[in-house]
């Protein structure tokens, strides 16, 4: 029988009754005739409760006990959908990511999937069972310890699982009807699209859109998963939500497709480094080893041999960073004055496959910050995406004027 892959996020199972509501949706395709494959979030708000436990009790915490607590809210929902299912006399059982088993790196609390065998599911359905509930977000290491994929990453899950059992489809049940030309909770302007190019996807996901995860989204592209997202809320339909798909199948395409925002960024200052070569390799080298993910980088003009060096990182890795060169600073490696970190910032993209061929997009979202006042910090770009750091207290006014600025309230 064909196979279907299925994920809740947490707000489409929230509570018992939506547990319900998401397993009669899964009744819906099993009548079909689609084995199923049913990825659960936690319940809402659960895994928040979990990771401040955790805080509460040791800010710098071993991460295999972070990984073993965290892990655990998806539990509880596979186990309650899985006897909801069963309610409605639907063959069901609930997996734990060990007993799959999804087979992890060990790099805890941020894990990558590194296999999923089919045997031990695939037994089960070809002796009767219809749907198999799997807790997303977690797997095991190769010593033998649980993981987690980062936060979001039931969705990973999802599309991994919908790869390994070559999947007619992925569908992403979430607490929004598809993906949107920008958060829908900033500017009720925002208009659903219809289709996305995973390139696209790709970008606003790592930009800060969290609709999906951004490894979901790289998967999908790789394996070439039929991904879609959609609503629980919202009546079924075949047309429903947003496909992820290759660009070729997008008819319309506009030069800006998105916009996204993070606010979890932050602008780390080096004032008064020595301007010489071999610098800033000394400088990045230790924040690598250390973990922190830097994006944008910005190195000022020299005088007298020395220069004021700026980059941005996510606000969470703040102290490591500033570890990581003070560390640097102690061993001689690097020189400088003062090191100054600003977490008051927030990170805005403009972001589409059109701009590969449309001159002009810096200048329009330069102009429209200015026209309302919006200093720019630092700037960034790739080829199919313009980011920019301002003060976070702007962050929702950036948003809704780029996205009159470059009319996305309107389709192509
Ligand atoms: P789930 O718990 O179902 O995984 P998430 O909260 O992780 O849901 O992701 C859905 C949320 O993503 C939406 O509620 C919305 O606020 C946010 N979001 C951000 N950018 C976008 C976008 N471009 N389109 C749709 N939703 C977006
Ligand atoms: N429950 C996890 C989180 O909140 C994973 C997920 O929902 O995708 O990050
Ligand atoms: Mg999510």
């Amino acid at each position: 029988m064909p196979v279907l892959v299925m994920k809740f996020g947490g707000t489409s199972v929230a509570n018992i009754d939506r547990i319900r509501r998401a397993a009669k949706r899964v009744g819906l395709e099993v009548a079909k005739g689609y084995d199923v494959i049913v990825i659960v979030s936690a319940m809402s708000g659960k895994t928040n409760e979990l990771v401040g436990w955790v805080n509460e009790i040791s800010p710098l915490h071993d991460a295999r006990e972070y990984d073993a607590v965290v892990s655990a809210g998806e539990n509880v929902t596979a186990g309650l959908m899985a006897l909801t299912l069963q309610e409605m006399d639907i063959p069901a059982r609930s997996w734990q990511g060990w007993q799959v088993p999804l087979k992890t790196n060990s790099a805890h609390s941020a894990a990558r999937i590194e296999e999923i065998p089919t045997d031990n599911i695939n037994g089960r359905f070809a002796q009767g069972m219809r749907v198999a509930v799997v807790a997303g977000f977690q797997g095991i290491s190769p010593e033998g310890r649980i993981t987690t994929l980062g936060r979001g990453g039931s969705d990973t899950t999802a599309v991994a699982f919908a790869a390994a059992f070559d999947a007619e489809r992925c569908d992403i049940y979430t607490d929004v009807d598809g993906v949107y030309t920008t958060d829908p909770r900033i500017t009720s302007k925002a208009r659903k699209l219809e289709k996305i190019a995973f390139e696209e996807m790709l970008e606003l996901a790592s930009l800060g859109a969290k609709v999906l995860q951004t490894r979901s989204v790289e998967l999908a592209m790789r394996y070439n998963v039929k991904l879609r997202v959609l609503s629980s809320f919202e009546e079924p339909s075949d047309e429903a939500g947003t496909l992820v798909c290759a660009e070729e199948e997008i008819m319309e395409s506009q030069v800006v497709s998105g916009i996204a925002y993070s606010r979890d960024e932050a602008k780390m200052t080096l004032i008064s480094v020595a301007d010489r070569p071999g610098i800033a390799a000394a400088i990045f080298g230790p924040l690598s080893e250390a973990g922190v993910n830097v994006d944008m980088i910005i190195q000022n003009i020299a005088e007298e041999g020395r220069t004021d060096m700026t980059f941005s990182c996510p606000t969470d890795q703040v102290i490591r960073a500033e570890k990581a060169l003070r560390e640097a600073k102690e061993r001689g490696d690097i020189n400088y004055h003062d090191l100054i970190a600003d977490t008051n910032v927030a990170k805005i993209s403009a972001v589409g496959i059109g701009m590969r061929s449309q001159s002009g997009v810096a200048a329009k979202m330069f102009k429209t910050l200015s026209d309302e006042g919006i200093n720019i910090k630092v700037i960034a770009t790739s080829e199919i995406k313009i980011s920019v750091l301002i003060d976070r207290k702007y962050m929702e006014l950036a948003v809704q004027a780029l996205h009159d600025a470059f009319e996305l309230d309107k389709a192509a």
